[in-house]
């Protein structure tokens, strides 16, 4: 029809190196026909995610030096920290996003957006092929392809359920605005069950059973979210019940929120035990069915089941597969997440930056996979390894994790050759892990630095874009930028995270803070610094309104429970 001949030329025409394709043409090695290259002066950059790197990136960027497009499934940038308040209505969904369009309006309309999810990248033919996901009824195939010079990979992590039979069917999860939608909806669908005629108290008990597995920030925030729900409004309207509730938090780990001080997580500990939210530690969630999950409790070895009103799947996040096949390509294969080097460039191709959680590795883990490492060079058990094996040891780790350089050659790990030598200096035939491993965590304090946070995420989209800003330098050092390490300097200072601090709302307006140099602080006035943080870090000034304004309300009139 003529509107599809019309939206295929604007898309052809839109000079960003945007080429409608039919499924006859799906290989994106041979789409690249169309690109009006010659025309082109500017550099095409493209960002894949308006999530905090990618917004984070775009707010900075020198949009008049480079011809910019923005793939995203999702046409807002999303205050994610805020999610668990939308799960109780204490926020509404709408007060914590604000439109890309809001956002690229105010650079001057320079920015393209296309509301679609990449789906593969070349990086030998600096292409991608992506889908839209926004429904067309004129556009006959879905799928286009794009051409970059510079590619900004900023797509976050999708919700890891290990492979746990039952979760995906049966769970919901906390990672976008319309989990937090459904949670919503669901908890006022289970207290609406619960009261209606005919059910013996064990089922309305069932009903009002709230399963929360994992232990982490979001985990626990949703906890105290939903406890304060119940307790400040819902008790009042379903009074018959108010007795039958219970939350329960699932932690395999021994303690809750172990990524904080060890005092926050015991005071957060002591508060849930006060709060009557029950917390149980050392238990693995092995299956969760419609109406039971199924746990194993470590320290007995013994497994079992409890019947559910609603689970809540918060243990953590893995990489999207598109990003996974992208590493397979460029050898990264074995890798977590994609490695980078400290100017944010992609290992192992040129001209592709990636930043946020799709970039950030879960230290815990690789602490974890470290010592496994150990444990498997060290055959005889015997505790050492000869330097030989040690040093192959060596090289694993930094082929696997090569962010683990930094610190390898930290203050605490000077130099590892250093446990290959005796007090005196001399070489020594063998290598005492523990003593390694022993050094290993005293440094694993700074490796907890890297957090996969909204902080680092966006503190990376910043510092890009400034390195985007002043990369016209480049002119005149055509050979491109030289290391840090070898001779002569990089133009731009590699990229240094700065732990501004973290919080964890508790509930009953009270949270607790881990602050720069070691400070910990917790209790109502820690909720009020929360309240100031959380209202001046919004994206705009419209967001900002609307939070502090459902914050208000309710102070005032208590949250909405009706189930829309
Ligand atoms: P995201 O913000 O997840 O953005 C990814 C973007 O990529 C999205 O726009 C997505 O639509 C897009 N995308 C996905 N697939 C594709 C594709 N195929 N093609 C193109 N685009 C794609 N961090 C804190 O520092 N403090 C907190 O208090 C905090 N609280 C949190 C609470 C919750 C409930 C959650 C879920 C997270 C919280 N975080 C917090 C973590 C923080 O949200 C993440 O670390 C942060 O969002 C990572 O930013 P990102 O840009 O890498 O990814």
């Amino acid at each position: 029809s003529s509107s599809k001949l019309l939206l295929l030329c604007t898309l052809s025409l839109s000079g960003g190196g945007v080429v409608a394709y039919s499924e006859a043409q799906v290989d994106a090695s041979k789409t690249s026909v169309q690109v009006n290259e010659k025309d082109c002066k500017k550099k095409r950059v493209v960002v894949l995610g308006t999530g905090w790197a990618g917004i984070s990136f775009l707010k900075d960027l020198d949009v008049s030096a480079y011809d910019v497009q923005v793939v995203s499934p999702r046409n807002y940038f999303a205050f994610t920290p805020l999610l668990p308040s939308v799960t109780c209505g204490t926020v509404e969904a709408r007060s914590i996003v604000e439109p890309v369009r809001n956002i690229i309006k105010k650079r001057n309309g320079e920015i393209q957006f296309w509301e679609a999810e990449c789906m593969k990248i070349d990086a030998a033919n600096k292409k991608l092929l992506c889908r839209y996901t926004v429904e067309n009824n004129l556009v006959g195939n879905d799928e286009f392809s794009l051409e970059y010079d510079y590619l900004v990979i900023a797509v976050g992590a999708q919700v890891n359920t290990f492979n746990t039979p039952g979760v995906l069917e049966n769970c919901h999860f906390l990672k976008e605005v319309e989990d937090a939608q459904k949670i919503r909806s669901t908890v006022i669908d289970c207290f609406e069950k619960a009261v209606l005629p005919g059910l013996s108290e064990e089922e309305r008990r069932i009903n009002l059973h709230f399963v929360i597995v994992g232990g982490g920030p979001t985990g626990v925030e949703f906890a105290a979210e939903l406890h304060d729900f119940v307790q400040e409004d819902l008790v009042n309207l379903y009074p018959s019940v108010k007795d039958m509730v219970k939350i329960t938090v699932i932690q395999s780990g021994d303690h809750i929120l172990n990524m904080f001080d060890e005092r926050i997580s015991s005071f957060a500990e002591q508060k849930f035990q006060r709060d009557g939210i029950e917390v149980q530690t050392g238990s693995r969630v092995i299956s969760v069915s419609d109406k039971e999950i199924t746990m194993k409790l470590k320290a007995k070895g013994e497994i079992c089941s409890v019947p559910h009103g609603l689970v809540v799947w918060s243990t953590g996040v893995e990489t999207r597969p598109f990003v996974k096949d992208f590493m397979g390509q460029i050898g990264q294969a074995n890798r977590r997440v994609l490695a980078t080097d400290e100017w944010l460039r992609v290992k192992g191709c040129e001209d592709v930056y990636a930043l946020g959680d799709c970039a950030t590795i879960n230290q815990r883990k690789v602490m974890e996979d470290i010592a496994a490492i150990f444990k498997a060079a060290d055959k005889d058990n015997s505790g050492f390894l000869t330097v030989e094996e040690f040093k192959d040891v060596i090289d694993d780790i930094l082929e696997r994790y090569p962010q683990v350089e930094h610190y390898l050659k930290s203050k605490h790990l000077r130099d590892v050759t250093d446990l290959m030598k005796d007090s005196e200096g001399n070489d020594i035939d063998e290598v005492d892990i523990e003593g390694f491993k022993l050094a290993l965590c005293q440094a694993d304090s700074q490796v907890k630095n890297l957090p996969a946070t909204a902080q680092v995420a966006a503190q990376q989209g910043a510092y890009l874009s400034k390195c985007f800003n002043r990369k016209s330098k480049w002119k005149d050092n055509p050979e491109g930028p030289r290391r840090f390490r070898g001779s002569g300097r990089h133009q731009f200072h590699p990229f240094q995270y700065k732990h501004l601090g973290q919080f964890a709302p508790l509930g009953g307006e009270q949270a607790a803070a881990e602050l720069p140099g070691d400070w910990v602080s917790v209790g109502r006035s820690t909720q009020w610094l929360w309240y100031s943080v959380y209202a001046s870090k919004q994206v705009s000034w419209r967001t900002r309104v609307l939070v502090v304004s459902d914050w208000t309300r309710r102070f005032i009139f208590g949250r909405d429970s009706s189930r829309i």
